[in-house]
């Protein structure tokens, strides 16, 4: 952290005690058992659908993931498609000739939208806050979003339980419900008893007004944060065992969160390094509104490596149905290959 120390002040700790408070009385409902753990509402709904691998070119349903002591919940939020050769123009048009199980029936790249949230014993870390009423310039593709909110009270998770909000990036599909506006019209967190981070690199150039690609609402998004943010530089650790690391390119700060988890486990939430699976295999192709594509290159030489190591998992904002899963590498090059993940609820937003 480079403004404030973390965590320690007696806001802070007022807030963790809300959190806790609020999470072990009347959220959970009377049907948690005593020892509910974050554990509880998650096993509402989905307990008895086993994991299975959802396909690439369907909206994510809500799935979760454990790994060690974490647990990863994608809290969706918005229905995205992707225009191939608007969003992806270095991706040749074969490629998708090719690959037409990739694309949706009407020949885009499915994609959703929302946040990943992160729990370890009592303590609830969301990534990231969807599109929300924002949507995509048409030449990009298109969007409905909105469910955020639902989806976590679907999921019996209260949003003064979320202690930490934090961004990748500041683009409109991951911002999207970080504020509402009250009854006098005015913006206040969606998040009330959370910590709202972004990594310093991120947060100056779009408070400078030097970055236009994909920034969020002026008055809705960037004047509340800048009463409440939190900055970070690379490398902090910004909750317990999740540390930041730079991967500049997409956006001028753009930040992956490296999830450390018991048995020496790690999760890399790695924001929009990577749009779809295809740039796993070919990171030689960057995305439409990447902003810096060298930038782009080599902070994907450097995920990969991390990527590829034991004991490591993913998860992809936008690949579809398959957001949860691990980087292999053979003969042919690096390779995303999804892991079964427990679907707790189906994709919110029903079809256009
Ligand atoms: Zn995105």
């Amino acid at each position: 952290m480079t403004d404030r120390p973390p965590k320690l002040s007696r806001r802070g700790a007022l807030r963790a005690a809300l959190a806790t408070s609020v999470s072990a009385t009347g959220v959970l409902g009377a049907a948690a058992p005593a020892d509910s753990r974050a554990a509880a509402p998650h096993g509402f709904g989905g307990a008895h659908r086993a994991p299975r691998i959802g396909a690439l070119n369907a909206q994510s349903a809500v799935r979760t993931l454990t790994v060690g002591d974490v647990r990863l919940t994608y809290v969706v939020d918005a229905t995205m498609e992707l225009d191939p050769v608007g969003f992806l123009p270095a991706v040749p048009t074969g490629y998708w000739r090719e690959h037409p199980e990739q694309l949706t029936a009407s020949g885009r790249i499915a994609a959703s939208a929302g946040g990943v949230l992160v729990e370890r014993g009592r303590r609830r870390l969301l990534i990231d806050v969807g599109l929300g009423s924002n949507v995509l310039a048409p030449s990009l593709g298109i969007s409905h979003g909105g469910a955020l909110l639902r989806t976590l009270r679907a999921l019996q998770v209260s949003a003064r339980s979320i202690d930490t909000v934090a961004f990748t990036h500041l683009h409109t599909d991951h911002t999207g419900l970080g504020f509402l506006r009250d009854d006098h019209q005015v913006p206040q967190p969606a998040f009330p008893c959370a910590d709202y981070l972004v990594a310093d690199r991120e947060w100056e150039p779009f408070w400078r007004r030097q970055v236009t690609v994909g920034a969020p609402s002026w008055d809705d998004f960037m004047v509340p944060l800048s009463r409440v943010v939190r900055r970070f530089g690379d490398g902090d650790e910004i909750w317990p065992g999740v540390t930041a690391l730079i991967t500049p390119g997409h956006s001028p700060g753009h930040t992956t969160y490296v999830i450390s988890a018991t048995g020496g486990r790690r999760v890399l939430v790695f924001g929009d390094a990577f749009h779809t699976p295809a740039q796993i295999t070919r990171p030689d192709w960057p995305s439409g509104p990447d902003v810096d594509v060298d930038a782009v290159l080599k902070a994907r030489h450097t995920l990969l490596d991390r990527l590829t190591a034991p004991r490591t998992h993913a998860f992809a904002f936008h690949f579809g149905d398959q957001v949860f899963g691990r980087v292999v590498r053979d003969a042919n090059g690096a390779r995303w290959h999804p892991v079964p993940a427990r679907p707790l609820l189906p994709h919110p937003i029903p079809p256009a």
